[in-house]
């Protein structure tokens, strides 16, 4: 027995060593020296599997998803083959020890580290690095494995890495240039940075909107890791930068999260002073915004950071910065790799107190609201659901009875009947800090110098009705909804018109060639009242289909929607169904401007709107093309945020307005709306500033060059929320109450439309949550959020609150699909 347990030790150690051997630097895999090119994604791909082969007891590769463009993303878990072989085990006992899973750890002496690659696609050095450090790793730094594991997503973003080392492999002359002014160096429209469908992930953390954060945030809960870290590059100019972060941070971050972040900065410091290398800390970078890569695992327990190499899309491989020196992408990588085994290092050191630590983070008994209650639409909820879910938070129905605490529609104590159909969401649970977080009303801001915006309320964003109690509210378990049921054959059928999932239906019927209705007015049909936008399909107008009943029956089983039965186009109160106040939905073409001039995460928002979430046709037209466009061939026109002083010249203009003049819908959001105000023919205007400018630049005089930056804090709105007044008998408005909590994203402001429909507007001031400076406020008391304005038997649309930012504020996309299909439905049939 023994004798053959001393074979299997050098049989064992025979295949150790020379697997070991076997296994290549990056260089001689990829057949060049590291940072002397880029790596495009699969390169990379290749590397890790090869070193997964080469060294199987110590790497682990794991497919967690793949990106929209099928490229895989993957994790590689590192560490000794001892741990590596008692992976689950770890696991199981990593949550046990933050009470995610019930029972008591067996162990905890192990650190967990997640390494976050290249999120930002144009970001690329971090991807190069990740090859290096886990190289690293196993040749030279074996030793922390033994109470380390260590995981390395080498890329986030696969799609958005691709788009600019494929750019760049195919701009870039040989050998590289370092002139700045050099092509590059200057990314086109709209760069690598977001992924396919645009969207910066590193703001997608919470929403998970995107397939490559749903599909990481499952990995991701499955680990909830002690340390995270989110690899980036800023300008060319900056020195590194790494933790500890900037002010403001949360204040649920908790002192040791701190000091934790103290003592990885001084171990970063202490490799980079020995080269000399620049960097800061402290500075820029904040904690509060809860999306990114460094704030959403600090809420979830880990010391989460963000590290910025001095580069980005901008430094190719190799750059003359403003400071005289040529910065490479070998020294950007050597950078990050170097911060890499620090983090790596120190978290071995101090693997005991995290585990301790982390443990102590998820009890949340003290928390001052104990409940969150959620009231409003069933779909409402169900969305809100599906978004709990994927952060695997725990959620329950109220029991009946009274419910008091703030009220987050009167920003005031107030209370509210609970029924079974309400959901509460708990703070004591594991992630109840999390949970704080993302619903509390107002998050404390300890400095208004922050990096994004102030507030995200979650119940503002589902458009639900809330108190936030600071007693325990009891919770039944979950009730099921009602199921559809066949329809039988009938005069008409009627569905209410209340959330982006009815928009979804419409959407489908039209796409499946059902002929619909919207009514303008609300009316009442077999004792059941009807809203204005309620839709209403009947038998007659669908004689062109040859099964007509089998088709609806479909859409709506896959839909998932109830509707009403109607049995006599004859209604109890008027309308009739045969009104011409009950109007024949047109399928309306939409055209969306894409490219220069408009804004990538604008234009990418929509883009994703129309593709994966109402899942309607749309025709993107390039800025370039603009000129040359038959806008005949569209109903619908939407001009994303953006500038577009050089698209829209005197003749794009003019053919833009004899378009809607002859029927055509222009929908302007956020920052495209400057091209028509103050234009002539429009009643659209900038809100004038209150204070005399005069009056205004003399006070300015008078502010110290150290406080420049605060008092222009002054002006600024950094995202915080405003109750506006809505006039829901508005076609745009249809489906929503007389309020409607906006999300303003800056200061700008304009005036109530003289000559058109003021949908939404501010009647008064006041900051529901978020920040949001003096002056800045003044200036928006009786401002427009969304209007029309009607030209020929056209019309323009105004979004000046852009409600597909980031595609979170779901309760503002009702808005958008209204414009669409309800507002001056007269409009032209192709
Ligand atoms: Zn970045």
């Amino acid at each position: 027995m023994q004798k053959l347990t001393c074979f299997l030790f050098v049989l064992f150690c025979t295949v150790t060593l020379s697997t070991a051997q076997n296994l290549k630097s990056p260089s001689d895999f990829l057949g060049y020296d590291i940072g002397t090119q880029f790596s495009r994604h699969h390169q990379v791909v290749d590397y890790f599997k090869h070193v997964e082969r080469e060294m199987p007891n110590n790497v682990k590769l794991e497919q967690y998803g793949e990106t929209n463009e099928r490229r895989p993303l993957y994790l590689a878990y590192i560490s000794s083959a001892e741990n590596l072989n008692n992976i689950e085990a770890i696991r199981t006992n990593h949550l046990k020890n933050a009470g995610l899973i019930e029972g008591s750890p067996s162990d905890t002496s192990i650190a967990v580290v997640w390494l976050s690659y290249n999120v930002h696609g144009n970001e690329a050095s971090s991807t190069e690095a990740s090859m290096l450090t886990i190289y690293k790793l196993l040749t030279e730094n074996q030793e922390w494995l033994e109470n380390t594991l260590v995981i390395i997503d080498p890329c986030i973003n696969p799609d958005g890495r691709d788009r600019y080392v494929n750019w760049f492999n195919e701009t870039a002359s040989s050998p590289y240039d370092i002139d700045p002014q050099a092509s590059e160096h200057n990314e086109p429209w709209p760069g690598g940075r977001p992924n396919h469908y645009l969207f910066d992930l590193n703001r997608d953390w919470a929403w998970a909107t995107q397939v490559e954060s749903t599909s990481r945030l499952k990995a991701y809960n499955k680990w909830m890791p002690h340390i995270h870290v989110d690899f980036h590059e800023q300008g060319i100019n900056e020195p590194y930068y790494f933790a500890p972060a900037a002010e403001p941070f949360h204040e649920i971050i908790t002192d040791w999260q701190r000091d934790f972040q103290t003592q990885i900065g001084k171990n970063h410091a202490k490799y980079f002073d020995k080269e000399g290398w620049l960097f800061f800390t402290r500075e820029r970078f904040d904690l509060f915004y809860p999306s990114y890569g460094d704030t959403y695992p600090t809420y979830m327990g880990a010391i989460g950071m963000t590290y910025e190499q001095g580069g980005h899309g901008r430094a190719g491989l190799g750059i003359l910065n403003d400071e005289g020196h040529v910065l490479t992408l070998v020294e950007r990588l050597t950078h990050h790799t170097t911060t890499g085994l620090s983090t790596v290092e120190i978290s071995s050191q101090n693997a005991e107190t995290l585990n301790s630590e982390f443990s102590k983070f998820f009890d949340n008994s003290n928390l001052k609201y104990k409940s969150y209650v959620l009231q409003g639409n069933a779909d409402k909820i169900e969305s809100l659901k599906v978004l709990l879910d994927k952060h695997e938070i725990k959620y329950g129905n109220a029991s009946i009875g009274k419910v008091s605490g703030y009220d987050y529609k009167t920003g005031k104590q107030g209370s509210l009947n609970a029924s079974s159909k309400d959901l509460v969401v708990s703070s004591n649970q594991p992630k109840g800090k999390m949970v704080k977080v993302l619903f509390e009303p107002d998050a404390k801001l300890s400095d208004s110098l922050t990096y994004d915006i102030t507030a995200w309320s979650i119940p503002y964003a589902y458009g639900l009705n809330a108190i936030a109690s600071t007693s325990n509210v009891n919770t039944l378990n979950s009730i099921e909804g009602k199921m559809p049921t066949m329809l039988p054959a009938a005069y008409g059928y009627v569905s209410q018109w209340k959330s982006l999932k009815d928009g979804q239906f419409l959407a489908a019927l039209l796409k499946a060639d059902i002929r619909v209705r919207f009514t303008e007015k609300p009316f009442t049909s077999n004792g059941k009242n009807f809203d204005r936008g309620s839709l209403i399909i009947t038998k007659g107008d669908n004689a062109h289909l040859s099964d007509f009943l089998g088709t609806l029956n479909s859409v709506v089983r896959t839909e998932n929607r109830i509707l009403d039965i109607i049995n006599s186009g004859f209604s109890t109160t008027t309308p009739d169904i045969g009104s011409p106040d009950i109007k024949l939905i047109n399928p309306q073409k939409i055209a969306i401007l894409s490219g220069e001039g408009t804004s990538s995460l604008s234009y990418g928002a929509l883009w994703h709107f129309f593709e994966q979430q109402l899942k309607y046709p749309v025709t993107s037209i390039h800025t370039d093309d603009f000129g040359r466009t038959n806008l005949d061939k569209y109903n619908v026109l939407i001009l994303p945020s953006g500038y577009y002083g050089s698209v829209l010249n005197d003749n794009n203009m003019k053919k833009l307005n004899e378009w809607v003049q002859s029927g055509g819908k222009v929908i302007a959001i956020d920052r495209a709306l400057s091209a028509f105000s103050g234009k002539e023919g429009f009643s659209l205007e900038p809100k004038k500033d209150e204070e005399d400018a005069e009056e205004k630049d003399s006070k300015q005089h008078l502010i110290s060059y150290a406080e420049r930056e605060r008092e222009y804090a002054n002006d600024l709105i950094t995202g915080a929320i405003f109750k506006t007044k809505v006039d829901n008998t508005h076609p745009m408005a249809f489906g929503y109450d007389d309020h409607y909590f906006t999300l303003k994203l800056g200061s700008s402001a304009y005036g109530l439309l003289d000559g058109g429909y003021n949908v939404a507007h501010l009647d008064n001031t006041k900051v529901y949550s978020g920040f949001a400076g003096q002056r800045a406020l003044k200036k928006l008391d009786d401002t427009l959020v969304f209007g029309e304005e009607r030209k020929g038997s056209g019309s323009f649309i105004y979004f000046v609150d852009d409600v597909m930012f980031r595609s979170f504020w779901e309760n503002g996309k009702l808005f958008l699909v209204n414009s669409i299909f309800f507002v001056n439905n007269n409009a032209f049939e192709l």
